[in-house]
């Protein structure tokens, strides 16, 4: 059970300590408590963990300072949506708003490799109007002895580019929590001209120690691949991870599962899965083209298959687009293959926005049918 508490009220609030007096006296149930603190005002959540099955809702509602109450079921406590559930679907993060009813997109290098590529790379997305990017300096590799990313060698230059083409958020994918530290200290170290979100890959869903650290900080926002060889409730249970340790501001990422029945595709495209994750819970929903599909193959009519399915999951309603672009992929150290040109950025744009207006004419219709029934 959630108790949401009338905002802005704090700890020293003569009605918190008389809830907090009450709660706490409850047999068998456990407290934790989450404090959001937005621009404009603090949003105090109470978990009540254990058995709440007996506490009536309407007596948890009348307690000083509660302004709502939600029951929830042991599924996704967090991060899920349950009955009468009116918590946020978005959250705000370097003045960008991340939501279900939102779209950013999010094209850069899958690997950091020269300053050069990342400056001609920044420079395209704000010829282009974009204030996000992807840029791997920690890459997870299948061979050990492939290349493993530039690391924190390159975060200053990386952040220092970021700011002076107005990238205000960078998707950079961890594989240990002392990484986390690194990015904070280049951060620091250049004045914290961007921000960063952290990216949990496909094959960290489940590196819950991992997650668990990652969760414990509340500075940086996290996006989580969905696992590509466990079910999705798995994955799903992975991002509550994030949540019960205190970081709310968690998107969810699909990028393919590894099946043969994807071929000739990396990996089978499970974008059909965005409305359901959305419908689940309450975070943003990404979706990856690139690693889903793999190459730079394409249909007759000369749409790239990356281009085909970044429009299936935007026309479902996908709230981020991940994507790996490249100034000279022959060049790239990892991933070239897959990467799209810096040349295709504004057709890239267009396909999207063309999926979107299509996304949003749609859901318009269903909002206008399900007012008439
Ligand atoms: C990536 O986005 O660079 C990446 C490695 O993705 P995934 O974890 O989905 O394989
Ligand atoms: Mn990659």
């Amino acid at each position: 059970m959630i108790l949401i508490l009338t905002p802005n009220i704090g700890p020293e609030s003569t009605e918190y300590q008389q809830l907090m007096d009450y709660v706490s006296r409850l047999e068998n149930i456990q407290l934790r408590v989450h404090r959001e603190q937005g621009t404009e005002k603090s949003v105090t959540e109470i978990y009540l963990i254990g058995n709440t099955a007996a506490l009536p809702l309407e007596d948890m509602k009348n307690l000083p300072g509660v302004e709502h109450v939600v029951r929830v079921s042991e599924q996704y406590r967090v991060l899920g949506r349950h009955k009468a559930d009116h918590r946020p679907t978005h959250f705000d993060y370097r003045g960008v708003r991340f939501g279900q009813d939102t779209l950013h997109v999010f094209a850069g290098l899958c690997a950091v490799d020269t300053p050069e590529h990342v400056e001609m790379m920044m420079k395209a997305l704000r010829d282009n109007g974009q204030d996000c990017t992807r840029m791997g300096a920690y890459k997870p590799r299948t061979s050990p002895y492939s290349f493993q990313g530039h690391g924190k060698a390159c975060l200053p230059y990386v952040f220092d580019l970021a700011g002076r083409y107005g990238i205000k958020v960078i998707a950079m994918e961890v594989t240990h929590e002392s990484q986390v530290d690194e990015i904070n200290e280049a951060l620091n170290l250049t004045g914290h001209p961007t921000g960063v979100m952290l990216q949990i890959g496909t094959r960290n869903t489940q590196n819950f120690e991992l997650l668990k650290s990652v969760g414990r900080q509340q500075e940086f926002p996290v996006l989580l691949k969905r696992g590509f060889g466990i079910t999705l409730d798995e994955s799903l249970h992975a991002a509550e991870y994030l949540a019960s340790e205190g970081n709310h501001k968690v998107v969810f990422g699909l990028r393919g599962m590894k099946t043969n029945s994807g071929d000739p595709h990396r990996n089978f495209v499970d974008f059909a899965h965005v409305p359901v994750v959305k419908r689940l819970t309450r975070m943003p929903v990404c979706i990856d083209p690139s690693h889903a599909v793999g190459t730079r193959g394409s249909g007759p009519e000369g749409i790239l298959d990356i281009m085909h399915v970044t429009a299936q999951g935007v026309i479902a309603g996908a709230n981020m687009i991940l994507v790996d672009f490249h100034p000279a992929p022959g060049r790239a150290l990892v991933d070239g293959p897959q990467a799209l040109l810096l040349e295709e950025l504004p057709r890239f744009l267009k396909d999207i926005q063309i999926a979107r207006e299509a996304y949003q004419k749609r859901h318009a219709l269903a909002q206008g049918s399900s007012t008439r029934n």
